[in-house]
């Protein structure tokens, strides 16, 4: 830029010199370099180089002028016009320059920094040494608010939620979305603490009410946060995004409502995630999974319904992975399509022989949402059966509600199709989702189970064994049997009768066991 200023000054000085002189004749000629010059310094520095343009050539513009009020002729009169006319052009580039500059960083509809803007913002920060802080910010429901209430609303809730946002924050940082739900604020550390940043959150998940079309809709938002901090965690912009967002999956996973700060360890956990998804491949290729069996049973009486399968894997090195740490990950990619066929496939097998003895026994299979959404995932469970001669009312698809929040059309095209073909579907973990009753309604499920988080202190606490009663109430009026499951004790036990309850599952009256266990069970041995 500054060479392009001494070139520009060249050219006035000689521009100056030549007046009066033979050589006035390339007047012209030297004020069109000097145009070049001018346009030059917009596309090296769009804003700045405008301005700096604009300047120098109305400085030009008026010694031009002096020159001719001074010298009293109108000989400079075409030179003054061009470089009016130049000062014109050069003000419209400009401006169109700083227009699409603005837009390249800037978020269509919210009107925010987008990504590439971000990394622009992180780039000079660490430049500058200032101590930030980065939040990742993701809305953990607003697919499925998306989904079920069209886009109107959708794009209106972002709009809202971002202004919310930018308006709690003011002065004091930047925000930034990153594509579809997720956000990044970006705050020196002296001005944001972390009760700060979750009372934001707080406010985030307040109520929203949006107008579309003259209708009114009333959401609460789920969101999830992580942190990492510039320079503890790294100097590297990209390295502070994928930390903040490591450590916002790891809120999700748990469900942690408090904003999540990025430790090392978290990083080091990606290492496992890759050692755990190794031992899968291996365990599949090796056959080193196997399956045991939990019984669930009538809650009057004590007869059995059946059985949950649950996958195991053999103990490598005397280490034992238990399903809740290995299928979460196999849930990152399509391994867990292998993991759900073995499954399937090998309870079909095994059970094969126990429902021939005991017609009305059923046995139920955990399914992944990435599996049940999948187009063919009702062929591949009939060709399952056909294979097995397996009768399709014995066996029992579990999914949960997340399923939904993934894919809800194809998933509840797919729960429909199953039950025409007459298998059974439950819904697990109810209670710890954010499923409407809008969608409930619109799934042909026949068990709803009840999450063992629901009925921990259901002895004890009077509004958590009501809560019991409205679900499985609720169950009942979708047309559905309710089961609950994790249930520990006898006292559990009688209020679960009490609610009305149809079966339990859990510790009480029987661990997972092994398949001859549970065929022994079975045929009553
Ligand atoms: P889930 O489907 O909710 O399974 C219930 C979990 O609670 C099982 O843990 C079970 O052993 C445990 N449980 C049962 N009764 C009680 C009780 O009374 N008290 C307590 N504290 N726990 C009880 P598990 O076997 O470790 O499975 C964990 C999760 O892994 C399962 O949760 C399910 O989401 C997943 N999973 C297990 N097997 C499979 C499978 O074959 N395929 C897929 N896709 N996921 C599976
Ligand atoms: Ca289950
Ligand atoms: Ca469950």
């Amino acid at each position: 830029m500054i060479l392009l200023v001494v070139i520009y000054l060249i050219l006035q000085v000689a521009i100056i010199r030549m007046n009066q002189t033979r050589w006035q004749v390339f007047n012209g000629v030297f004020m069109s370099f000097q145009y070049g010059v001018a346009l030059l310094m917009i596309l090296c520095a769009k804003k700045r180089g405008s301005i700096l343009g604009l300047v120098l050539m109305g400085i030009g513009a008026l010694s031009t002028m002096r020159a001719a009020i001074m010298g009293h002729t109108l000989t400079p009169l075409p030179g003054l016009f061009n470089a009016v006319f130049y000062m014109i052009t050069l003000a419209i580039l400009g401006h169109f320059y700083q227009k699409r500059e603005r837009e390249a960083v800037t978020d269509v509809l919210t009107g925010l920094m987008n990504r590439r803007g971000l990394n622009r913002l992180l780039r000079s920060k660490v430049e500058d040494e200032t101590p930030f802080r980065l939040f990742y910010i993701c809305l953990d429901n607003f697919k499925a608010i998306n989904d079920s209430y069209g886009h109107a609303y959708g794009d209106e809730l972002m709009r809202n939620l971002s202004a919310r946002v930018v308006e709690r924050i003011g002065e004091r940082g930047v925000v930034a979305r990153m594509g579809g739900a997720e956000f990044v604020i970006v705050m020196n550390e002296k001005d944001v603490s972390l009760e700060d940043a979750n009372a934001m959150l707080d406010e985030i998940r307040e109520k929203t009410t949006l107008e579309s079309e003259g209708a009114r809709l009333e959401c609460y938002m789920t969101c999830f946060a992580g942190v990492s901090s510039f320079p503890k965690d790294s100097r590297k912009p990209e390295d502070l995004i994928k930390y903040a967002d490591l450590a916002m999956a790891k809120a999700v996973a748990l469900k942690q409502k408090n904003v999540r700060v990025f430790t090392q360890e978290l990083a080091d956990g990606v290492n496992s995630q890759l050692e755990i998804e190794a031992i899968v491949k291996d365990g599949l290729e090796n056959d080193d999974f196997f399956l045991v069996y939990q019984p669930q049973y009538h809650i009057g009486g004590k007869t059995l319904r059946g059985f949950e399968s649950l996958i195991r894997i053999n103990p490598l090195d005397g280490r034992r992975l238990s399903p809740a740490q290995f299928i979460p990950i196999a849930e990152m990619s399509d391994l867990i399509l292998q993991v759900d066929d073995y499954v399937i496939r090998r309870v079909l097998q095994e059970f094969k022989p126990i429902i021939e003895e005991r017609p009305e026994l059923i046995v139920s299979v955990n399914v992944s949402s990435r599996n049940i959404s999948s187009k063919d995932f009702v062929e591949r469970i009939q060709d399952f059966l056909n294979e097995t001669v397996f009768p399709p009312k014995n066996l029992e698809i579990e999914i949960t509600e997340y399923c939904l929040v993934d894919s809800m059309e194809s998933t509840i095209e797919n729960i429909k199709r199953l039950r025409e073909i007459g298998v059974q579907v439950a819904l697990d973990d109810f209670g710890t989702g954010y499923t409407s009753l809008n969608y409930l309604s619109k799934m042909p499920i026949n068990l709803l189970k009840i999450d063992k988080s629901l009925i921990d202190d259901i002895e004890t606490d009077k509004k958590r064994s009501d809560f019991v009663r409205a679900v499985v109430s609720m169950g009942h009026l979708m047309g559905c049997e309710v089961i609950s499951e994790g249930v520990e004790n006898e006292r559990q036990l009688e209020v679960l009768l009490d609610k009305g309850c149809d079966f339990v599952q859990g510790y009480v009256w029987g661990h997972p066991m092994a398949y001859q266990a549970a065929k022994a069970l079975a045929f009553g041995k």
